[in-house]
């Protein structure tokens, strides 16, 4: 997955994201629908080609606004060239870890390492 692919998959799924939180607000969505956010976890390797694939992913995400804002941030990274780069020890975060989730910020050793130390 390059830059511009995964840019293109961090934009559409912020823009579902959007239209799925203004559903919940607008109360569209059922608790059960709710329920059923986030209960499966993503795989952005298996690629979002069409709509439907997009849709699909975003209803499997939790719609909290922590997601867009991570989200967000990861487009700016990508701007910058440095979504592939772990916050903590600048190493490569893994293709394989950015499939699964795109914006994230830190590789897995350091993830690991954070959350066994108990901060989030
Ligand atoms: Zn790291």
């Amino acid at each position: 997955m390059d830059a511009e692919e995964l840019k293109k998959t961090l934009l559409a799924l912020r823009g579902h994201l959007t239209n799925q939180q203004e559903s919940i607000r607008n109360g569209a969505l059922g608790d059960a629908a709710l329920r059923d956010l986030g209960r499966t976890p993503l795989n952005f390797a298996e690629q979002a080609s069409d709509e439907q694939e997009l849709d699909l992913m975003a209803d499997r995400l939790t719609a909290s606004s922590e997601t867009l804002a991570d989200i967000d941030d990861a487009i700016r990274r990508l701007d910058e060239g440095m979504f592939n780069v772990c916050e903590e020890c600048e190493g490569e975060i893994g293709v394989r870890r950015l499939g699964i989730r795109p914006w994230s910020r830190l590789c897995v050793a350091c993830k690991r390492r954070i959350e066994s130390e108990g901060e989030s």
